[in-house]
């Protein structure tokens, strides 16, 4: 198949971009180069906000049932296309098709929430609050929001913030991951074909460039960023200068917690489907585990490392594996698979025992893709750069912990907090768990925590610039302002 060469789509027309030139899509099992992306000048950002802001007056005067209206349809096309779009987020991320499958089904879900918004958006009104005076709190829309996305998940990421966007009366704009920019475009001819008015939705395609101008233009009420948390605090600094809101959710090291009393063969398949599920590229995805007790670390060790050699790892579009639940599928760029073995060359050098090294795995057939086999260190110390790090790979660390506590000290020390899950059957330990661990979201024998559409979706500390998360209520928060009205009415006389 050719490969094709990609549009923005601005005010509801494919437009060829003012480009700084085009970056090659490759399928990272194969390294088939399946689109050319163009990277759009500061010009075409600001073309693409126009658009927004134009249709911003009308779009917040359209009653709220008539855009749900039109999100319900949309939410129907996705379902009608989901099949075609599973396999589009596989071919240009990698991922299993049961993966992609699960993404396309938490993007249709935060659709279906944000379907609710007239009950969602509804204010506050305090009848009598002084004498004679009644205050009331109204949601209000902004006007344009931009959203700059991340490659590890290329359909989904977007859908914890733009419907909710869209449903409360704003514009958007959309800056797709240069990696994976393709499933954006086929959400944006879904979008066309509900029916919404030209500009309400906006796709740019373009590296940091596009997303700094984004920044910048000051017709951009709000962005919401994911990536790395490196870049989150340019994010957070730049739009603090520049007066917008912002939400930005960036990197992760989630750990699990073996407890001595834990489900051994459940949890150490959960553990398995958490650690090397999107080839360990998961914002959720688990990397470093902790056994409480000798006996369980022990356990944990022998058990993990047994489970990980079992792994199947396959191109997911192979027919032979397409409906497998646990595939293990390319790293996303030879850039990152570079990474990942720089980072376990590194955990050699620590002094941690490599005790399964995924770096020499060959798929046949798919030679030059990006592949890393799962890969475990045990005898891992808090604060060795292999846990510090976040690798974003099939690499998993194992550490000890003699309590409970200092298993709690270990995830509290990190600098992340995004997830944290612990295997055990007891309420007591659970409790202490869910209360005392600084991560954003917690699972008790979960290991991918990852909230359903309704609720927020975000960690803590370095795993989260801002004050408002992702999904449902939260991102009502974000997407509205809220105007507080005090009034009096004299008696007739
Ligand atoms: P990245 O930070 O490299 O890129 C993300 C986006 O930012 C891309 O669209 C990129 O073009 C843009 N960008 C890059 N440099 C920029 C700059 N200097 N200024 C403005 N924009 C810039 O992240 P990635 O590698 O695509 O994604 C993986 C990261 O995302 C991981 O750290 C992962 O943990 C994180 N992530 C977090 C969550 C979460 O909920 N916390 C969810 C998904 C991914």
């Amino acid at each position: 198949m050719p490969a094709r060469e990609l549009k923005n789509y601005v005010a509801d027309q494919w437009t060829t971009p003012d480009s700084h030139g085009s970056l090659e899509v490759e399928n990272p099992s194969t390294r088939e180069v399946i689109a050319r992306v163009p990277l759009s000048t500061a010009t075409e950002v600001d073309r693409a906000v126009e658009a927004a802001a134009g249709a911003f007056p009308a779009w917040r005067a359209t009653p709220v049932s008539r855009r749900c209206e039109l999100l319900f349809r949309f939410a129907e096309l996705l379902r009608t296309h989901a099949e075609d779009l599973t396999r589009l987020i596989t071919r240009e991320n990698g991922k299993s098709l049961p993966d992609a499958r699960a993404e396309v089904k938490r993007a249709l879900e935060n659709t279906e929430v944000a379907c609710g918004m007239p009950v969602l958006q509804q204010g506050d009104k305090l009848i009598g609050g002084a004498a004679d005076i009644d205050g009331e709190v109204l949601r209000v829309p902004l006007g344009v929001f931009g959203m700059i996305a991340p490659f590890n998940f290329p359909l989904m990421v977007p859908f914890w913030f733009f419907p909710y966007a869209l449903a409360s009366g704003n514009t958007y704009v959309v800056k797709p991951s240069e990696q994976v920019p393709l499933s954006m475009n086929r959400v944006a001819e879904l979008i066309h074909e509900a029916g919404f008015p030209p500009g309400v939705f906006n796709v740019v395609h373009g590296d940091r460039r596009a997303a700094e101008r984004l920044l910048e233009n000051p017709s951009v009420q709000g962005i919401s960023f994911v990536g790395t948390s490196r870049v989150c605090r340019i994010v957070a600094t730049r739009c603090a200068e520049t007066g917008k809101r912002f939400q930005a959710l960036g990197s992760a090291k989630n750990h699990l917690v073996a407890m001595p009393d834990a489900k051994m063969d459940d949890m150490i398949r959960n553990m398995i489907t958490s650690c090397y599920g999107c080839a360990g590229q998961r914002c959720m995805a688990s990397s470093a585990i902790v056994g409480v007790g000798e006996t369980t670390y022990r356990e944990v060790c022998r058990r993990f490392v047994a489970a990980s050699r079992e792994v199947r790892a396959a191109d997911p579009l192979d027919p032979a594996v397409a409906d497998e639940p646990m595939v293990l599928g390319p790293v996303i760029s030879a850039k990152a698979k570079q990474f990942i073995h720089e980072m376990i060359q590194t955990g050699i050098d620590e002094g941690a025992t490599l005790a399964l090294d995924g770096r020499t795995l060959v798929i046949p057939g798919c030679e030059d893709g990006h592949f890393v086999g799962p890969t475990v260190f045990t005898d891992v110390r808090p604060g060795m750069k292999i846990h510090r790090t976040e690798i974003f790979g099939p690499v998993v660390v194992i550490l000890k912990a003699e309590t409970l506590d200092e298993a709690i000290g270990i995830i509290n020390g990190h600098q992340y907090g995004n997830g944290a899950s612990i295997y055990t059957q007891n309420g007591y330990f659970a409790r202490k768990f869910k209360l005392e661990t600084d991560c954003g979201m917690i699972g008790i024998n979960v290991g991918i925590p990852a909230p359903v559409a309704p609720l927020p979706f975000g960690g803590m500390k370095e795993s989260l610039f801002a004050d408002t998360k992702g999904q449902g209520r939260a991102a009502i928060d974000f997407f509205t302002d809220r105007k507080i009205v005090t009034e009096r009415y004299w008696a007739e006389t």
